[in-house]
């Protein structure tokens, strides 16, 4: 999915520069910005921050709103045809209802993909897969003995009211805060900010608050609290 967006804003005219660092934005007279990177800078009118989960200290009013949480998947081995529709007969996506859910579904090539946050603290993505496999078997006792050949992560954005957030500050665009379920909303936002920044009105309905929370300025403190309070949740 990135890959075909990545494509097609390349053939709208896009230039693209991965792995390049957005180091500090200043204001430029009488108007626009100077982004800087470590392989030089950028002239722009416009900047749209889009850094979700791994947002850093370049704006940092956007850091103190934006709570990254790890992520994690693991990918099985195939399974048979059989072992496969025992354990999802109709290969619906699934998902439950708890805080820190558990979400799966099988491959075309009857993978059991299976993701979902062991707590909200930071972990490594071994634990993660260790603690994801024993939640699949918990599932689907049929898949025990089923290796697992692939396992990744990577960071969520939440806000303190859950919603994702698009607005201004000092001028800078940003449109992030999808708390885990960006791959569609991101998109959708994308071209709100697009639209907006082209001279579009951004509905109101988007106009909120952006809350934040005392305190907080880079690292999380709160986030072992948070973890062991949505999971005594979730297993009332
Ligand atoms: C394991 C996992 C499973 C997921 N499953 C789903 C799912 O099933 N459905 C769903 O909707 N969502 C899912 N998500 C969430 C989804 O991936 C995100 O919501 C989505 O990627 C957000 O897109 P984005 O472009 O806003 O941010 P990201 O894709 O996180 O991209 C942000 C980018 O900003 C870059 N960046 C940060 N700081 C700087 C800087 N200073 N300079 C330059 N670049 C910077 C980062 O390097 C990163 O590339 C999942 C996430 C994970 C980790």
């Amino acid at each position: 999915y990135f890959a075909g967006l990545a494509r097609l804003a390349g053939d709208r005219g896009a230039h693209l520069y991965d792995q390049t660092t957005g180091t500090g934005i200043e204001r430029r007279q009488p108007g626009g910005f100077i982004v800087k990177t470590p392989r030089g800078q950028i002239a722009a009118r416009d900047v749209l921050l889009a850094t979700n989960g791994y947002s850093d200290g370049l704006v940092p009013s956007i850091r103190r709103r934006i709570i990254p949480i790890g992520s994690y998947i693991i990918a099985t081995e195939p399974l048979s045809a059989d072992r496969a529709r025992s354990a999802i007969p109709n290969r619906r996506m699934l998902f439950d209802s708890k805080n820190l859910l558990y979400y799966w579904r099988l491959s075309s090539d009857n993978r059991m993909l299976f993701g979902g946050r062991a707590s909200f603290a930071p972990t490594t993505t071994a634990t993660a897969r260790d603690w994801l496999y024993a939640a699949m078997i918990r599932v689907h006792p049929q898949l025990a003995g089923i290796m697992v050949e692939h396992a990744w992560g990577g960071n969520v954005g939440f806000t303190f009211d859950r919603l994702p957030h698009i607005g201004r500050v000092e001028g800078i665009t940003y449109a992030l805060g999808y708390c885990g379920t960006g791959v569609a909303m991101a998109t959708y936002f994308g071209q709100l900010a697009a639209d907006w920044i082209a001279g579009g009105e951004l509905p109101g309905c988007w106009h909120r608050a952006f809350p934040s929370l005392p305190l907080y300025r880079e690292t999380p403190w709160f986030l072992p609290a948070v973890g062991w309070y949505y999971a005594a949740l979730d297993r009332l």
